[in-house]
């Protein structure tokens, strides 16, 4: 290693071609060698089997994915490199923001130039995820920088997710700059929600969701709604601003539930009365109303993620086609179905199958309204199809 020159991943022959069309993972078995001794964590640059220059990344000793590119260039990783992704991925959420969202995902990991890196604005407050051994050797970069940003007075860390441990680092949650507000409520399309940065799933909403909560919004005049892992009630809320007749809303977490009741009552112009919250597994609980016999007008599964990888594929197809089955036959003729997939491991197609198996199944006649996707705030890089992990249909069942 030359004097000066970073430690650096050494590819196997042949084995450059993704680095060469920007996918940013190095995986384990396509390193011939490591010259130096890093750190885990630390920036290494990514060579051929050649020598030549590929990427510059973060060192991941511990993880199939050894490595992570931050740049493609000859930049110098530094927190200045850090402050203008940032303030790039800021630029590209402006929009949004200028359209008067005051939650917006800000940084979207790789998508953003910015391996393992998640970051959700809720009004003054950022909550960040580092799931790499790169983004957290960065972190006191990141909260400092997001800590600046116009606005914020508070950054929380929730890295409390298990991929961490592949990673080899520990789960971290704790307030890493400021002071929590005890109330932290966001607008989206002039309803109010609570988020509970600290408690709540993920870093606390699932802002992904947002143009398709807005989708069903638009389909909810009228007809009765079933709102199947409903979490802290996001759809149900759009549901009834829509005019919805009724809500009938299902999870099992009993916090997601009563933060689901207490968002409504937030909203004294949605008709609360029309809301009924069940604490519920989703799969006994959809039986239970096919063996009374009720019917909804429009039906959102949106299930956690069933697949996270490609190896739970099978059982998740299962999962999903149970559902979707059973959802088919409480539409009543003519209703909705807005039926989601958040998991990696099954693609738009293969779930598009999935979803018509269970039509044919269910005896029902279907046609695609809509095809969903994750909101603009979760962008998906072209070298980085992975990155694609929301999908849903809008279903309209034959009349
Ligand atoms: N649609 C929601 C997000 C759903 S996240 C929104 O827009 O905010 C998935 C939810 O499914 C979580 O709240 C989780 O508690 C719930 N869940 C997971 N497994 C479940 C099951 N078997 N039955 C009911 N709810 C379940």
């Amino acid at each position: 290693m030359a004097a000066g020159a970073l430690p650096a991943l050494v590819l196997k022959p042949g084995r450059e071609k993704s680095l060469r069309a920007r996918h940013p993972w190095i995986f384990s078995g396509a390193i011939a060698k490591v010259d130096g001794s890093p750190a885990s964590g630390s920036t290494i640059d990514i060579r051929g089997a050649d020598g030549a220059f590929l990427a510059r990344g973060a060192y991941s000793p511990s993880s199939q994915i050894r490595a992570r590119a931050w740049t493609f260039a000859d930049d110098t990783i530094d927190t200045d490199f850090f402050e203008r992704r940032i303030a790039r991925a800021a630029a590209a959420r402006r929009p949004l923001v200028d359209a008067g969202h005051n939650a917006v995902r800000l940084l979207h990991a790789e998508a953003d130039g910015l391996p393992g890196v998640i970051a959700d604005r809720y009004g003054t407050a950022i909550v960040i995820q580092l799931l790499s051994a790169g983004a957290d050797a960065w972190r006191p970069a990141f909260v400092a920088a997001l800590g600046r940003l116009d606005g914020v007075t508070c950054v929380v860390e929730r890295s409390d997710v298990e991929v961490r441990a592949l990673e080899g680092l520990a789960p971290r949650a704790e307030v890493a700059l400021g002071v929590l507000p005890d109330d932290l409520t966001i607008v989206e399309d002039g309803i109010v929600y609570r988020v509970d940065v600290v408690g709540g799933q993920k870093t606390g909403f699932y802002l992904d969701q947002r143009d398709n909560r807005r989708i069903v919004r638009t389909h909810s005049s009228g007809r009765r709604v079933l709102n199947a892992f409903c979490y802290t009630g996001g759809f149900t809320l759009a549901a009834l601003a829509g005019g919805a007749r009724s809500v009938l809303s299902l999870d099992t977490s009993a916090p997601a539930l009563a933060l689901g009741a207490d968002n409504l009552a937030r909203n004294p112009a949605l008709p609360a009365t029309n809301a009924e919250w069940r604490e519920a597994d989703v799969f006994a609980e959809l039986r239970a109303l096919r063996n009374t016999a009720r019917q909804f007008d429009l039906i959102v599964l949106d299930p956690p993620k069933f697949a996270p990888t490609a190896a739970h594929v099978e059982r998740a197809a299962r999962a999903y086609k149970d559902i979707n089955l059973l959802a088919f036959k409480l539409l009543a003729p003519g209703g909705l179905l807005a039926t989601f997939s958040c998991s990696g491991g099954v693609p738009a197609d293969l779930f598009q199958k999935i979803v018509a198996g269970a039509a044919q199944d269910a005896q029902a006649e279907a046609t695609i309204v809509a095809r969903l996707a994750a909101s603009a705030d979760h962008p998906v890089a072209l070298a980085f199809p992975e990155g694609d992990y929301l999908k849903g249909l809008l279903l309209a069942k034959a009349a």
